[in-house]
């Protein structure tokens, strides 16, 4: 490693601590290399200058070189601006400050020559630029040339202690002036070539200081390639690992048990997508590999009963299983409902979870010590030390975004052997997403649907026909259909939606006045027993109106629940208004998703409205929502840490290369699944290194 790159920040020249703790603070920088890995996010082409006789307000950020010529303030305290008269001898434009005043007075003389950038503007019928780049001609000098100029990210807090864009691109100017050696390459040689890639020096040289278009697309390239090749490597050779080291148990027989369940209890047949899935696993399971398998299906599409029948061949191999859920609901709903399908069937099964008494607690530990206990179901509470098994063989997780890689690896510790892992998610992911917040496990699809489903109607209605809406509501009830209405729950606003929901819940109490309605209302603020309590009502009929925030998004299971009304539509992100949704339609009857949102709504929101109006399938709107959003706000990625600082690749927009780093990772692993070539000890190297820097797993939770 290069020493130089290692220092912290405030030993670069013109930092000092003062500025390196706000860089530390606002930007998480304190190293010389992490300044060097602060990349732009965007740039500007400054080889072309425009004379002010030349601008007009349609025009992008323009650059002009002139003189102040006076200052005039308008405005009074707190409105007050700074207008600077600046001319180039072809017209005059106005330089308009409305913070910094006193800043720009002292810094920016009239008289002087300067060139400034920015987003030209009509105001009163004359042209003006607001907070302008600003920049000295004879200071331009002794800086190193960049014809594209790099624009940095910076926050009020820098700004106001005048840390701008401009200051950044210095301190890297100084950096790259201060820098004694060359930056140690992390690619191997054959790879660059192969490839035709630039070096790392030369790609973080153009990335900050592009010598040409042409030189910055590459530099570009070559970074977003390490950076998702790194992490494809890294998965892939873990993935290769477990393949070739861990011995697998082998559930090589299917007996008595599963036989029994699908001959007699199984409630109805299979989808041919559960078919399929369930032949991948058992594949797996005889192996004599380890199972590391996800399984995406769409909400609905049946994937308790692929969860039940691979943990019956595990019993019939003599293994016991345990399945997590995220939340107490889940965990006791897929409890409930395997329970019941079970019937009287010789398979034991538990339910654990935080609010299990003690003395139900230790008779668990009992049993799965003795290994009288086959199947296990629960929350978070099965990872507790605690908790030992006999015999773990299978370990099934649901919605597993939320738990995260680190606690999947947590359930392995406790056990001898290694179990088969089953991954489930009713959350589509697109594939690209997929390949890197799943990229070490195998990956089975559900793509259908149990027949009968009539497809749910999705209307969207604006505040003001929220009458009709309730007329409707009174109509379904009517026909003996129960309701959910949901309000969203952002964590930033929380007091302002709790408010929401009471005034919501207290309008329609009036529309729905008791007797002769009854609702439940469920959301994160009452004590798991409340809630469990009210969920209950709702799911034995006993209520007809749900009302609830969030919590309910995930797998609760009503089929006699066939609307659901999502208020402030606007606010939810497209992927989660799509679970929601999947609450109703799991019944016979038509089911209908109601959003309802203000007549304000931005571009986005406005498409992830039309979306859910007009396409069901999860794939395809997972696909949107990556698109809308980016990977960094898409739903379980950031707590799975892979939002985690990509730095440069951009997982919805560089798919290609994604699909290109992976296909070379995979090369690479072929050729040498140990990575123990000459060749590819630089690689090993660079994985150490980056892999020491890693999201902290024992932090997500
Ligand atoms: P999810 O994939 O969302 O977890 P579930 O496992 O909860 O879906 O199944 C949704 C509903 O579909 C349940 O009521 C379940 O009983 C029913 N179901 C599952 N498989 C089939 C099937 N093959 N045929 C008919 N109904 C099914
Ligand atoms: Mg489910």
């Amino acid at each position: 490693m290069n020493k130089y790159l290692e220092q912290d920040i405030k030993f670069l020249p013109g930092v000092g601590p003062k500025r390196a703790e706000l860089f530390n603070k606002e930007l998480n920088i304190y190293t010389v290399e992490d300044l060097l890995y602060f990349f732009p996010y965007k740039y500007i082409d400054r080889t072309r200058f425009y004379t002010i006789k030349e601008i007009d307000p349609s025009l992008p950020n323009i650059q002009v070189r002139g003189k102040i010529t006076r200052y005039t303030k308008e405005g009074k305290k707190p409105k007050e601006r700074l207008i600077a008269k600046f001319t180039d001898g072809t017209g005059i434009i106005d330089l308009v400050f409305f913070q910094g005043l006193k800043f720009v007075l002292e810094n920016y003389e009239p008289g002087k020559e300067y060139i400034i950038l920015g987003k030209p503007n009509v105001y009163n019928g004359s042209l003006n630029i607001i907070h302008p780049d600003i920049e000295a001609v004879d200071k331009m000098e002794g800086q190193i040339n960049a014809s594209l100029q790099p624009f940095y990210n910076t926050t009020e807090k820098l700004k106001s202690n005048f840390i701008t864009s401009r200051t950044i691109q210095k301190f890297q100017n100084n950096l790259w002036k201060d820098l004694k050696q060359r930056i140690d390459e992390k690619l191997p040689d054959y790879l660059l070539k192969r490839h035709n890639l630039p070096g790392l020096h030369e790609s973080l040289f153009n990335i900050h200081f592009p010598q040409s278009p042409e030189a910055l697309r590459r530099a570009q390239f070559r970074l977003k390639f390490e950076e998702l090749f790194l992490i494809q490597l890294d998965l892939l050779k873990q993935k290769y690992n477990r393949y070739h080291k861990l011995d697998g148990l082998i559930f090589g027989k299917v007996g008595e048990t599963f036989n029994n369940f699908y001959s007699h209890y199984l409630p109805f047949s299979l989808t041919n997508a559960q078919k399929k899935v369930i032949k991948e696993i058992r594949k797996d399971l005889g192996s004599g590999k380890q199972m590391n398998r996800l399984v995406q299906g769409d909400v609905g599409s049946g994937k308790t009963l692929v969860a039940l029948m691979t943990m019956l061949i595990a019993i019939d191999n003599g293994f016991q299983s345990c399945m997590m859920a995220p939340t107490e609901i889940l965990a006791t709903q897929h409890y409930n409902s395997i329970k019941k399908m079970l019937g009287d069937m010789p398979v034991t099964i538990e339910l654990l979870t935080g609010s299990t008494p003690k003395k139900k607690r230790t008779n668990i530990a009992e049993n799965l010590t003795n290994g009288s206990l086959h199947i296990l179901i629960g929350t978070h509470a099965v990872i507790e030390d605690t908790v030992r098994f006999d015999n773990l063989g299978f370990v099934i997780i649901d919605e597993q975004h939320r738990f995260g890689v680190g606690q999947r690896a947590k359930l392995w510790e406790k056990n001898p052997q290694t179990p088969h892992v089953l991954v489930m998610s009713a959350t589509p992911i697109p594939r690209t997403l997929a390949m890197t917040l799943y990229g070490d496990l195998d990956i089975s699809v559900i793509d259908e649907l149990p027949p009968g489903r009539k497809p749910i109607k999705t209307i969207h209605y604006y505040d003001s026909k929220r009458l009709v809406m309730f007329g409707f509501l009174r109509q379904q009830i009517e026909l003996g259909r129960q309701i959910y209405i949901v309000y969203p729950l952002i964590k930033e606003s929380e007091k302002l939606d709790y408010k929401d929901l009471e005034d919501g819940c207290e309008a329609i109490a009036r529309a729905f006045p008791p007797p002769k309605y009854v609702m439940s209302v469920v959301h994160g603020k009452m004590k798991a027993n409340e809630k469990e309590y009210a969920m209950r009502l709702f799911k034995e009929g006993k209520t007809q109106i749900m009302v609830a925030t969030t919590v309910i998004e995930v797998g609760v299971d009503v089929p006699n629940a066939s609307v659901m009304v999502i208020e402030s539509a606007e606010r939810f992100g497209l992927s989660q208004l799509h679970q929601l949704r999947g609450r109703v339609g799991r019944g016979a009857d038509q089911s209908y998703c109601i959003l309802m949102t203000s007549y304000k709504l931005s571009e986005d929101a406005r498409k992830r409205i039309e979306a859910m109006v007009n396409t069901s399938d999860g794939f395809e709107i997972a696909e949107l929502d990556l698109k809308l959003r980016g990977p960094g706000d898409l739903e379980g990625t950031q707590q799975s840490g892979l939002a985690f600082d990509l730095k440069i690749a951009n997982l919805a927009k560089d798919t290609q290369i994604l699909q290109f780093s992976r296909d070379s990772a995979t090369e690479v692993l072929e050729n040498d699944p140990t990575l123990s070539k000459p060749e590819n000890k630089i690689l090993v190297e660079t994985l150490g290194q980056t892999r020491n820097k890693e999201v902290n797993w024992g932090q997500i939770s």
